[in-house]
């Protein structure tokens, strides 16, 4: 399953939609500190932002950054029209509390998806920010037309911002759905019962070909760079069971950042009164 190509159609549709909005829309972005990845990654969401037509604010922290300057700087964005949404780059340094952060975000402006007021609206099926990793999982299911009403789902992996989002939106699509962690028992009997697997655990080649039922659906949300090359989560001998599979690289990862452009005109349609926000 191409997410490359899909998420190319997505940031032509965005692009579009912000034109049609009539108004600047703008996501701030915040670093904290040095971590190659999570630049690679901010630079990404940068790029695509200036490519759709979405003004990217670029803050950039250092290491030393305090829990309170960093509550600081995330209310001044809260505050600033400019800025319709606000993305903090995870994971932060360890004298800041990252769920403070997630918390402190205004929840129009959440279009990471990770604030309890998202989170929540999410778990009673009435979403309004689906974290960007699942949201863009369902996009690529709906391309390829994979049936989830009655199918076998299981994700592998309960992290708030992958695997518990991902569990409750194939549930809202009907699917049984199964959700597995470091503890559960027999991992490979679990995942053998599946039309389709979600692996989102973050180890090299952890789910293997005789794990997967033959013609089985699987997506590798998977990033783990092994010997200077980005690998997913999902075997190579998987190839030859899967039905469909997502590469790694260009099968999540570009659907990621284009859920977040996606997310990113959401905001502002609930900013503009075009689309009403709950109230909280
Ligand atoms: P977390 O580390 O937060 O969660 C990993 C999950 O995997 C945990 O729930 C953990 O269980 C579970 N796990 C660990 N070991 C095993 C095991 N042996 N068997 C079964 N389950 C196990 O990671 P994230 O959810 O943030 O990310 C997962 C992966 O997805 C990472 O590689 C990350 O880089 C990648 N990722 C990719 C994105 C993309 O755009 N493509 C976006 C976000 C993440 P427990 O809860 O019991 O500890």
């Amino acid at each position: 399953m191409d997410g490359k190509a899909l998420a190319e159609r997505v940031r032509a549709e965005v692009a579009k939609d912000i034109e049609e909005l009539g108004r600047p829309a703008g996501l701030a972005t915040v670093l904290v500190g040095d971590d190659p990845a999570s630049e690679i990654y901010i630079k990404r969401k940068q790029e695509a932002c200036r490519e759709v037509g979405i003004e990217p604010f670029d803050h950039h922290l250092s290491a030393e950054t305090t829990e309170e300057e960093l509550l600081a700087l995330v209310g001044e964005l809260n505050a600033d029209d400019r800025v319709t949404g606000i993305l903090c780059q995870l994971p932060l340094p360890d004298q800041i509390d990252e769920d403070r952060i997630i918390r402190s975000i205004a929840p129009i402006k959440d279009v990471d998806g990770f604030h309890p007021f998202s989170a929540g609206h999410l778990l009673q099926g009435s979403p309004t920010f689906v974290a960007a990793t699942p949201a863009g999982i369902m996009e690529i299911l709906r391309e390829y037309e994979v049936e989830l009403l009655g199918a076998r789902a299981v994700v592998v992996g309960r992290s708030n911002i992958v695997g518990k989002p991902m569990a409750l939106l194939l549930l809202a699509e009907h699917a049984t759905v199964t959700i597995c962690h470091s503890r559960t028992r027999d991992l490979a009997a679990v995942v053998r019962e599946a039309d389709v697997v979600v692996a989102a655990v973050g180890r090299a080649g952890m789910i293997t070909g005789d794990m997967v039922r033959e013609g089985a659906t699987v997506v590798d949300v998977g990033i783990n760079r092994v010997e200077g090359k980005v690998v997913g989560d999902v075997a190579e001998d998987v190839r030859g069971r899967a039905g469909l599979l997502t590469p790694v690289p260009g099968g999540v990862g570009p659907m990621t950042i284009a859920s977040l452009l996606r997310n990113t005109v959401k905001a502002a349609r609930y900013q503009a009164g075009v689309l009403a926000f709950p109230l909280d």
